[in-house]
C-alpha cells in the first residue's frame, strides 16, 4: 500500500489530502472536506492535468504581450514543452478572446488561445 499527501487545489481551505494507493488504484482518499477533493485526489495521483495560463509577444498591437490559456487541461509532464512553445511563439495583432495562438500545442490535443483583446496600432 502506498500512501501519498497533497494539499487540495479546489479551494482556499487547502484541505491535506492523504490518498492510499494499491496496485496503482486509489482505495481511500481522506481529509478532504468535500467532495471536489476526493476526485482532485484520484485525478491527482493517477493522471494530473494542468491549465497553463502565459503570455506571448505581440506585434503591432497596443500591448508588447497577449495573455494566453491552454483552452483545457493538459497532462502536467507537458507543461514544460508547452511553456517552451508558448515562449516561442509571436503574433500580430489584432487578436481577439478565444482566438487560438497555437494549434494542438505540443501535441496534446489542445490550443493555446488568446484570453485578452489587443487592438492593433500604426
Ligand atoms: S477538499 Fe474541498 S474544502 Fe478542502 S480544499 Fe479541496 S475543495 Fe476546498
Amino acid at each position: 500500500m502506498d500512501i501519498k499527501e497533497l494539499t487540495c487545489i479546489g479551494c482556499p481551505m487547502g484541505c491535506l489530502l492523504t490518498v492510499k494507493i494499491q496496485d496503482g488504484i486509489v482505495q481511500k482518499v481522506s481529509g478532504n472536506n468535500c467532495a471536489n477533493g476526493d476526485v482532485y485526489a484520484r485525478k491527482e495521483v493517477t493522471n494530473p492535468t494542468r491549465i497553463v495560463t502565459s503570455t506571448v509577444v505581440i506585434k503591432n498591437g497596443n500591448k508588447p504581450r497577449l495573455s494566453v490559456k491552454t483552452k483545457s487541461d493538459i497532462p502536467k509532464d507537458k507543461i514544460m514543452e508547452v511553456m517552451e512553445k508558448i515562449n516561442d511563439t509571436v503574433v500580430n495583432a489584432p487578436k481577439n478572446i478565444g482566438d487560438v495562438i497555437i494549434n494542438n500545442v505540443a501535441d496534446t490535443g489542445v490550443d493555446v488561445i488568446a484570453t485578452k483583446n489587443i487592438k492593433r496600432v500604426g
